[in-house]
């Protein structure tokens, strides 16, 4: 069974305050396990990026939205303990 978290588990936003309800896997259904800005039908929408890049991106973002960037840091300070950034533990 899937398990429903939740906080994405790419960038740590609060899937409830996803505005469209969470992301997408490749049939369509929701993601139980990342936000609409981070997957998309199945995809990460930066496959690329790294724990550390999402830590200043998610930062930025906060900061963006009027959070005091002590706070931001201390968000995003969780970022690399989530399910994406710890595959390796798995299988
Ligand atoms: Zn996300």
């Amino acid at each position: 069974m899937e398990k429903a978290y939740k906080v994405c588990q790419s960038c740590g936003m609060p899937l409830k305050q996803d505005p469209i309800g969470g992301g997408t896997n490749t049939d369509g259904s929701k993601s139980l396990m990342y936000c609409s800005h981070c997957f998309i039908s199945g995809q990460f929408t930066r496959p690329d990026i790294t724990a550390v890049e999402m830590k200043s991106l998610v930062v930025e973002k906060l900061v963006e939205m009027k959070f005091p960037r002590l706070i931001a840091k201390l968000f995003a300070m969780n970022i690399p303990k989530l399910e994406r950034w710890n595959q390796n533990h798995k299988n």
